[in-house]
């Protein structure tokens, strides 16, 4: 019998206390080898905590890291052999971009044609050759940033950590960068562990996401099963926006998903791992899974309920709707195109939705 595989990374049980804070408690993950993980979760939840007890700058008050089998939790940063790209890039601001680059491989005092040749390489991967001898001051925030990454990846460390890399950075660039990331992650091969509180850039960049709250894990998955199967209202609502609606179990089918009360209507749902407690159900229902038509149609989607328009907001593209319902408030997300009727508040509509568009969720923990 093969042994199960040890993940490249694993967190055992890992806690931080700053007094009476709990900046992390007692956290368990584990990272498989190559992934591009994100830590997403709230300002204050514990991400950069976690990373940095990761990379060495922070000292846990209980538990493991292993890295590659080898436990690294009493280790010197610079005996984990690390890539870590700070916050605000932390470049050296009196050394031009080929020496900050170079900073790491003159620590490891490797012989000088080698530091040539391997800073050379970075500044290529990152395509900033022609800027080599330019001081940080002399370089643009993007530009500043393919530095940190450079200087991060120059010795081919096996995990590259990024603390918020593209927080500083204007929209556009933003973008840009989150596409330059994902392509150096496939071309390098290396591990990587993100953190941002911004969910549209860990659901467009990351291979997993691992969602935080309070200093805990609360969910980890691909970006699409975060996306679509949110296990709690906290990930629901952080992740998107979502509907959460109160429902009653009233049975199960034979093909073993929950038929739920709300309202006077009757949904389902595919049964949860961990079954719902007692009677009382919330149900995440995101606001573009629900389809509007104008009046009290009888047709359409397999489920279906009447409303009146509470409030509408143009977003050019999409349009979003309040819809006053026996569900209650519902938020209601359409594509402006789709909406063939003029919108008016007061007005009735039905909306709709198909068979597997709720989501049963946990509440929050307290
Ligand atoms: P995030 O990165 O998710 O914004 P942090 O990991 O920075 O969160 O912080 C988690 C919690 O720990 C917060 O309540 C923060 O105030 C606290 N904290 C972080 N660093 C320190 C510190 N050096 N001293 C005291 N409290 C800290």
């Amino acid at each position: 019998m093969t042994q199960p595989q040890e993940p490249f990374l694993a967190v055992d049980r890992l806690s931080k206390r700053y007094g009476e804070t709990r900046a992390i408690d007692d956290m368990s993950l584990t990272i498989p080898r190559g992934e591009f993980l994100t830590l997403l979760g709230p300002s204050g939840s514990g991400k950069t905590t976690l990373l940095m007890a990761i990379a060495g700058f922070v000292t846990p008050s209980s538990g493991s890291i292993r890295l590659d089998g080898r436990e690294i939790a009493g280790l010197p940063p610079e005996k984990r052999d690390l890539g870590v790209v700070f916050q605000g890039y932390a470049l050296f601001p009196h050394m031009t971009v080929a020496e900050n680059v170079a900073f790491p491989l003159e620590v490891r005092r490797l012989p000088r044609p080698e530091i040539t040749r391997l800073v050379a390489g970075a500044l290529e991967t990152v395509q900033l050759g022609p800027l080599a001898a330019r001081k940080p001051a002399e370089l643009s925030g993007g530009q500043q940033q393919r530095v940190a990454l450079a200087r991060a990846l120059v010795f081919s460390p096996p995990l590259i950590l990024l603390d918020e890399p593209l927080s500083a950075l204007d929209k556009q660039l933003r973008g840009q960068l989150q596409e330059e990331l994902k392509g150096l992650h496939r071309r390098l091969g290396a591990t990587f562990v993100n953190v941002t509180h911004d969910q549209d850039e860990a659901l467009s960049m990351s291979t997993l996401i691992a969602v935080i709250n309070h200093g805990r894990i609360v969910q980890t998955g691909t970006p699409l099963d975060i996306y679509e199967r949110p296990r709690t209202v906290f990930v629901a609502n952080f992740i998107g926006r979502s509907n959460i609606v109160e429902a009653e179990l009233a049975g199960r089918e034979p093909d073993g998903r929950l038929a739920l009360r709300a309202g006077g209507a009757t949904l389902f749902a595919e049964a949860p791992a961990d079954p719902p407690a007692g009677p009382k159900v919330k149900l995440s229902l995101r606001p573009e899974k629900l389809t509007v038509a104008a009046g009290v149609a009888e047709a359409g989607a397999a489920n279906r309920i009447v409303g009146t328009i509470a409030d509408y907001t143009y977003h050019g593209n999409s349009t979003q709707l309040t819809v006053e319902t026996a569900l209650g408030r519902l938020r209601v997300e359409e594509q402006t195109w789709r909406l063939g009727f003029p919108l008016g508040a007061g007005q009735p509509v039905t909306l709709g939705w198909a068979e597997d568009a709720p989501v049963v969720v946990a509440p929050d923990a307290p």
